[in-house]
């Protein structure tokens, strides 16, 4: 496919790139290396100053930078532009947070001092999906740069525009060149630049395999990697949730970025006494939802990523009806009444399943679109067994008004977050990432800043 910006609401093929060469890759990690050597020693108040630049750049042009994503990678216009502001979110946290989180640590011991002293790394390879072009990477980049290290990005192949930006952003925010490069390359490339002894560390995000391939070139090396892989998060809902509330986020759970996060709710698990009810507030909130082209403000779903992506969903979802699941709603992609000039997106209709045995194969598979699955529970043991019966664990979401419930769901699901009467999301406060196939490591909050640091330990007789 190479590396092209392809509206996916039309097809449209809006620019194309040339992977890089070897040699251009290799001149990008000296020039990385070089800044490393006089960027490390920077202020504090400096960095910090060049990131809440970056911070108002975002702000002012969120429109402008909105736009591009949903060209390049097709979601809502509103939620692109809500990213943006994200990033200047994340941005203003670390540079107003940084130095508080790697001031040095004094931990009293028999010494004359002794202390933990948090020094950066040097040049951080980032490996990002598109399916949030810019929050991924700023997610990423802003406690990397604040520590003092230097980054290298390959993005996904789909989104080289965003890509590119985001380094014009970094740059006209007044960062050194070279302390945050975008190489437009393919994924085959990446293990040169692993491999490569200035490069010091790895993050990726993006699905299992890649995230095997990362580590285990870094692991040959014995260089750290955090990796934040898929997920296939649980909905709990139990007879004593609030019913109409969990129903309503149900919808954005699953919908969000068309269905296309790490995060959405992809596993609705319900008990018995209120199955049948929540059902049918589900297919009627699905068939409200409005899909059509992401740059109408009316949207609500736009089109798939990619074509490859509307081949699997439609896949995965013959495979779930032929293991016995109930289709409920949608699953025909030549169903959605759809203009003429969006006939060749890569639409795919809001769809429910039902009622697939809980041992069926495809259940324990993630659905990276618009696709819920309904399963029903007889009471609270069930339901957390089978939140847990996943090869992944990323987030969960469970709806209860008991006390004890609750209690055993935020104790005994098998997560990196588990968030009550509220659906799973990112926020630059706490830390995220996962546990089992969903990866490794965190990233955001004070957690995430000390992934890629040395700390070190001072002692002082
Ligand atoms: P993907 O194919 O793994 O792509 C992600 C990135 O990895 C892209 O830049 C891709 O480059 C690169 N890549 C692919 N194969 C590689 C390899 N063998 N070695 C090195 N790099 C490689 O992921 P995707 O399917 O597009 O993205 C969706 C997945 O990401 C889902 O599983 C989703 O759950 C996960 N995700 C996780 C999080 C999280 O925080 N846990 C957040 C968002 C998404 P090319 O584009 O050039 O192939």
């Amino acid at each position: 496919m190479g590396i092209a910006s392809i509206n996916p609401a039309t097809g449209e093929t809006l620019k194309t790139f040339e992977p890089l060469s070897d040699a251009a890759i290799s001149g990008a990690i000296d020039r990385a290396q070089q800044t490393f050597e006089q960027y490390r020693d920077t202020e504090m108040a400096q960095r910090s100053q060049w990131l809440h630049r970056a911070a108002q750049i975002l702000t002012d042009k969120r429109e402008q930078y909105g736009k591009m994503m949903t060209l390049e990678m097709g979601k809502p216009l509103a939620a692109a532009i809500a990213e943006v502001e994200k990033c200047a979110l994340v941005c203003r946290y670390y540079a107003d947070h940084a130095a508080e989180f790697l001031n040095d640590r004094v931990i009293p011991t028999d010494a004359g001092k002794s202390f933990v002293r948090y020094q950066p790394l040097g040049i951080i390879l980032a490996v990002m999906p598109w399916n949030f072009p810019f929050w991924q990477v700023f997610r990423f980049a802003a406690p990397a740069l604040m520590a003092g290290n230097v980054g290298i990005l390959k993005h996904a192949s789909n989104v080289p525009q965003s890509a590119l930006a985001i380094e014009e952003i970094l740059l006209e925010a007044g960062f050194p060149q070279g302390v945050f490069q975008t190489l437009l390359i393919s994924a085959d490339q990446v293990s040169q630049i692993i491999a490569d002894d200035r490069v010091k560390a790895a993050t990726l995000t993006g699905s299992e395999g890649a995230g095997a391939s990362l580590a285990s070139g870094a692991g040959k090396q014995i260089k750290k990697t955090v990796l934040e892989l898929g997920g296939s998060d649980p909905f709990v809902v139990m007879e004593s949730a609030d019913l109409e509330t969990a129903v309503a986020t149900a919808v954005t759970a699953r919908m969000i970025n068309n269905g296309q996060s790490c995060i959405a709710a992809k596993r609705f698990i319900v008990q018995e006494s209120i199955a049948d009810v929540f059902l049918e507030k589900l297919v009627a909130r699905y068939a409200a939802l409005r899909v059509g082209d992401p740059m109408d403000a009316n949207t609500e779903i736009g089109p798939l990523a990619t074509p490859g992506i509307v081949h699997e969903l439609a896949h995965q979802v013959q495979t779930a009806i032929d293991q016995g699941g109930t289709l409920r709603y949608g699953g025909e992609p030549d169903s959605l009444k759809l203009n003429e000039s969006l006939k060749r997106g890569n639409f795919f209709p809001p769809t429910i399943l039902s009622d697939l045995p809980i041992d069926a194969s495809i259940v324990q598979e993630e659905f990276f679109g618009p696709v819920a699955m309904v399963f029903r529970v007889p009471d609270l043991d069930a339901a957390i067994r089978f939140a847990n019966h996943s090869p992944f664990g990323l987030g969960a979401s469970a709806w209860s008004q008991n006390p004890q419930e609750i209690d055993r769901l935020i104790n005994e699901i098998e997560a990196g977050s588990v968030f009550i009467n509220s659906m799973v999301k990112s926020d630059p406060r706490l830390p995220f990432g996962g546990t089992k196939r969903s990866g490794y490591g965190r990233e955001l909050s004070e957690e995430g800043i000390r992934e890629f640091v040395n700390i070190k330990t001072v002692w002082v007789k």
